[in-house]
């Protein structure tokens, strides 16, 4: 990547490997991460797991992968336009999501409820977790033994108390610094993302109509032009050109603003982003409210939607289920978790966390195909 620019990620200062590994003949390191996440079990398993509705609500909803997908997309275009590493920031998106539990939201909550008295579940934590610890492809590692700046990506946010537990990846979070732009650039990309296609999803389902969202001023902005130029629109088309519209605006804003935060700033490596006080990606004030406002419109009339609740409701009940039938019997888990389950050094809290493992790893419909067989 000829136009990478003094603050990207650049391999040769990369922080490395956990472990040491020969380098690739025709591929980067940070390529090899990105192949590696796509490459994985926790990857394919984003197909089926719900992103806000559920799994077999539909078939034209975002799941976790097709979110992956789209985080993935937006970033690329802005890391490219900033100089940023592509690779690196693909790597990061596609693997941002692979900790979530089934049932998205609801299952997480059930989750960590279950496992308060054993450390909590958290599907970030999760995350760099499926990378470091669960995948099992490698002979002499568990883990897919991605690169630091990968990891450091993947951990968007950590507690005190877990961040001690972490290590050299767990220490900004310590220090208050901040990750590499790949990282800063890869956590709005997310936001961007499920603003815009959760309007698509939620309008598709009728839970969201036009009238309520033109009260957002990021849709209506771009309703209105689309409006004047394509008067008599049928809403489907309508929508479609509204999102990209909105899409665009934000992602040209992040990219101008970021970039004169650069020029201002003039960071000459990732380590003067690591150090800085605060992210550099980021939109105007004005869009970020924008933004931030459809953020807490898709909050209260989506997520909170009683539509929506009712369906995770019932996946909530499901997850503390299964959850309780493993503690009492790991041997309903496949060997490998069974064994690890009930190895004699186990204490209550060793068996929760290799419980909680399984289950948060489920797709939707394993969760309820186990459920049903279990109950
Ligand atoms: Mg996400």
């Amino acid at each position: 990547m000829d136009t990478l620019k003094p603050y990207a990620a650049h391999e040769e200062q990369s922080l490395g490997r956990r472990f040491d590994e020969p380098k690739a003949p025709y591929r980067g390191e940070f390529q090899r991460d990105r192949d590696r996440i796509v490459h994985s079990t926790a990857f394919r398993r984003l197909m089926y797991k719900t992103q806000v509705f559920v799994n077999h609500e539909g078939d034209l909803y975002r799941t976790r992968l097709t979110h992956s997908l789209e985080v993935a997309q937006i970033a690329r275009t802005v890391a490219r336009a900033l100089g940023l590493n592509e690779m690196l920031t693909e790597a990061i998106c596609l693997a941002h999501d692979l900790g979530h539990t089934p049932f998205g939201h609801a299952g997480q909550d059930a989750l960590n409820a279950r496992m308060k008295d054993f450390g909590g579940f958290e599907h970030n934590l999760q995350s760099l977790r499926v990378v470091d610890e669960l995948e099992a492809k490698y002979a002499s590692f568990h883990g897919l033994n991605l690169t630091y700046e990968t990891r450091e990506g993947i951990l968007k946010h950590c507690s005190k108390k877990n961040a001690r537990e972490l290590g050299e990846v767990g220490k900004r979070f310590l220090e208050r610094k901040q990750p590499g732009l790949e990282a800063q650039l890869a956590n709005i990309a997310d936001a961007i993302a499920y603003n815009n296609h959760d309007v698509d999803d939620g309008f598709r389902a009728g839970l969201l109509s036009l009238e309520q969202l033109c009260e957002e001023r990021l849709f209506d902005d771009q309703y209105q032009v689309v409006h004047a130029e394509h008067p008599g629109l049928e809403d489907r088309r309508l929508i479609y050109e509204i999102i990209r519209r909105m899409i665009n605006t934000v992602v040209t804003d992040l990219i101008d603003q970021t970039a004169s935060r650069l020029d201002e700033l003039k960071p000459s490596s990732i380590d003067d982003v690591r150090s800085g006080r605060a992210a550099i990606v980021g939109f105007t004030d004005e869009v970020f409210e924008k933004h931030t406002n459809l953020k807490h419109f898709l909050n209260k009339n989506l997520y909170q939607h009683e539509k929506v609740l009712g369906m995770v409701g019932e996946a909530k009940g499901m997850i503390e289920v299964l959850f309780d039938l493993y503690m009492t019997d790991p041997e309903e888990m496949p060997a490998e978790f069974a064994g690890r389950a009930s190895a004699d050094d186990r204490d209550q809290t060793g068996k929760a966390r290799v419980v909680a493992d399984y289950v948060a790893g489920m797709t939707d419909r394993f969760a309820i195909a186990e459920y049903e067989r279990l109950s």
